[in-house]
Formats: structure tokens, sequence, C-alpha cells
């Protein structure tokens, strides 16, 4: 039996129509390409689901790996502690934006932001506020797919059936849609509903999994500004943000914001290990402390969190970061623009939403799916958001990469 029909036969695919499945099955990568078994190779185009930084087997990333295998690849951070993970925790306080002093670990997006929740809801808890229990979020939000995460999410396609399941939200405009209104509708349900509210979810700058929409600069702040005037906390979600795709380390720091809770996930392993940060306020840490027997500790952790592997891979990945792979993406910066902008003028782009690395493609009501099927003959792997075509490379993208990039899309949008 062939491995495609093997994989047709015990598995089951996420986001994925199996009676439609293709299997492409990947045996290798090398630098920013993933390789079939075949030998083909082919541009990873959107990092391996926005989580690749510096391509596949980088040396420093690979080499660390190999090092921690030597001493150990899992001890539990429930009751014990290890040197990679309280070396990552101290890199991450140190880079995140000011004031986030606290480093709580899991294993994905959605555990990040989960965590964020339940933190948020205990802290006022503990301070004797247990009515705020609702939460805001954009309109088109997405922050994971646990069912706290989708909670908070609204994203139709994916979260309308399991509306009976889940917390309670109240939403507002996406400020893609518009600076004045999305800010009236915050203040208005901070001034409403303050009381009960524990916190205030968004990602920064722009919402990756709902299309790529860009907020208007000013947005941030100002919801950071509100939220604090009214003391309601600030979960700001850089799982698709984070480490270098908007064009500064984190996209905080563009508007600089000093959000109660930072979630951080996808790129903290350069794409190797399932990793994921919770980063909360020492004065949201504090609320926690007091002799155990009250039992106000945070009754909340999994298996693998801290994982000693993905941890060390982590700090590794943070210093190629800083040192090469951000330098980089600085100096590809225009090239990489000037392809967006040429893809942006084919007939068939209706809008090019774009927030640095991080770009969407509107195609109107052409089928995406199709166009990244296309764009696999052509060399390069594209997943899409509905109509919408995304690009979000490696940061380590080289000039011909972004050539390549650049031509099989275009090929593939008029093939299909
Ligand atoms: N938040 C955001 C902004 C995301 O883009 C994603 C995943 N695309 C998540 C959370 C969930 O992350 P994970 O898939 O690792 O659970």
């Amino acid at each position: 039996m062939t491995l495609e029909d093997l994989d047709r036969r015990v598995l089951w695919h996420p986001f994925t129509q199996m009676a439609e499945w293709e299997p492409l099955v990947i045996e290798r990568g090398e630098g920013n390409f993933v390789i079939d078994r075949e030998g083909r190779r082919y541009l990873d185009g959107v990092s391996s689901l926005w989580c690749n930084v510096h391509g596949h087997r980088h040396p420093r990333l690979d080499r660390a790996l190999r090092e921690q295998l030597e001493r150990i690849a899992h001890s539990t951070f429930l009751g014990l502690t290890h040197e990679p993970g309280i070396r990552l925790a101290e890199a991450l306080v140190e880079v995140a934006p000011r004031g986030l002093s606290r480093v709580f670990y899991s294993d994905s997006g959605s555990t990040a932001v989960e965590i964020a929740l339940k933190q948020s809801f205990q802290y006022w808890h503990l301070r004797g506020e247990a009515q705020r229990r609702k939460f805001v979020r954009l309109s088109e939000a997405y922050h994971g797919d646990t069912l706290g995460a989708v909670g908070v999410g609204g994203i139709e396609l994916f979260h309308r059936i399991f509306g009976p399941l889940l917390v309670d939200s109240i939403a507002i405009p996406s400020p893609a849609f518009g600076l004045d209104a999305a800010t009236a509708a915050l203040e208005r349900t901070l001034e409403e509903h303050g009381r009960e509210l524990a916190a205030f979810v968004m990602e920064p700058l722009v919402q990756g999994a709902a299309g790529m929409l860009v907020h208007p600069r000013g947005f941030l702040a100002r919801a950071a500004e509100l939220c604090r005037a009214h003391r309601v906390h600030l979960i700001v979600d850089e799982v698709a943000t984070g480490f270098g795709r908007t064009g500064t380390l984190f996209a905080c720091e563009q508007e600089h914001a000093r959000p109660d809770f930072l979630c951080l996930a996808k790129g903290i392993s350069g794409g190797y290990l399932p990793l994921a940060a919770t980063l909360a306020t020492e004065e949201i840490f504090e609320a926690f402390l007091a002799p155990r027997r009250e039992l106000k500790q945070f009754f909340h952790g999994h298996t693998y969190t801290a994982n000693p592997l993905a941890c060390v891979v982590g700090l590794e990945s943070l210093v190629v970061l800083l040192e090469e792979t951000l330098p980089n993406a600085e100096q590809m910066r225009s090239r990489f623009d000037a392809a967006v902008s040429r893809v942006a003028a084919h007939p068939r782009v209706r809008e090019r939403r774009q927030c640095g690395w991080m770009v969407g493609f509107d195609l109107g009501d052409a089928d995406g799916a199709a166009v990244c099927s296309a764009a696999r003959r052509h060399g390069v792997i594209l997943r899409p958001l509905g109509s919408v075509l995304v690009w979000m490379p490696p940061l380590s993208i080289q000039g011909d990469e972004i050539e390549l990039l650049e031509t099989a899309t275009l090929r593939a949008i008029s093939d299909s």
C-alpha cells in the first residue's frame, strides 16, 4: 500500500474535507523549501501554517536540539523546573512589552489564549469581582479551536455550530471596517458592561485568520487606553503577529501598547516544536499568591508544558531571529513589497491586504483552494483563507525565492 493510501485509510486531517483529500507527503525540508518523496521542491510560502521563521533545518536550531537530547527530552514543569524553561522565560520577559514579567507555558496558540482567559477570570474572582466573566472580542476574531478560544472567536464558518458550548463574549466591529466605529463600540461596551467584563481580547494590527484584515493605525493604542481606564484586562494575541511577522519583533511595539496578557505560540519555537507562552503582569501574578491551603493557585497545566526541547529551540530561535533573520527580513522587505504590488496589480485581485510579512490577496469570487493547487504545480505551497490568498513566507526568504513566490502565484491565478 502506498503511504498516500495508508494516509487515506487511517487519518483524519485538520480543517479538511476528507472526502476530497489529496495527500502530498513531505519527506524533508531544506532552508525555505519542503521536499516530497519524489524529490520535488516547494517553497514554503505560508511558513508551515505561519510558524516557520528561519527556514527548515537551521543548523543552529538543529544543534541546540541535539545538545538538549544529550541531557533530557522531557521532564515535567509541575513541581519541577529546568534551565531551558527558565532561560527562555527570562529572554521573553526581556523582549516583550514592558510590564509583562511572568511566563506561563503551554503548547499551542489556542491554549495560550485559553490560559489568558482563565487567568483573567480567576484574577477578578480573587479580587472579589466574580461577576466579571464576560469577554469583549472583535468581529471576525480567531483565537484558536479549543472551546474557550472559540468562545472569543467570530468566524461564522468555523464557530457557529459550537455556539451552545461557549463562554460569553460581546462582539464589537473590527477596526478593519472603520476606526471610529470600532473605537466608539469599544467605548460604549466598556461603559455599559464594564463591571461584568473580565477582558478585551484582540489580535494587534492585523486579524490573520479573518483574511488578513488590517487595522488602521491607532486602534491598538486607543484600545489599551480604554481598557486601562475602565479596569478591564487587555489580552493581546500575538500568536500570528509575533516574532517578526509585522516588521517588528512584536506588533505591540508599533503602538507602544502594554497589554495585561500577551499570548505567544507559532514562531516562538522557530516552527520546530509545539510551544506557547502566556505572559502576564506582576500585578496579576501577585493576586494568585497565598498560603497553599487557601487554594488560590492557578489550577491549569498540560503534560508537555515547557517541554525542554521546545524551550531550547525557542531560546536559540530568538537569538537567531535578532542576530540574523530579522536583519535579513529588513533587507528583503522592499523586494517583497514590490512583488506584493505586482501580484496586487493582477486584474483578478480585488484587494491587497498587508501588514509586514503577512499578506492577503482577496480574489473575490475565485476559489482560493484551486489557486493554491495550481501554485503547488508551479513549486510553491500556499494555503488560502476562503477567497483570500495568503503569503506568509519564512523571514529567512531570499531574493530569488521572492521571485519564485511571485511568478508561481501569478501563474496560478491566471491558470485557475
Ligand atoms: N491565535 C491566532 C491569532 C492564530 O492565528 C492561531 C492559529 N492560526 C491561534 C490563535 C491558534 O493557534 P494554534 O493553532 O497553535 O492552536
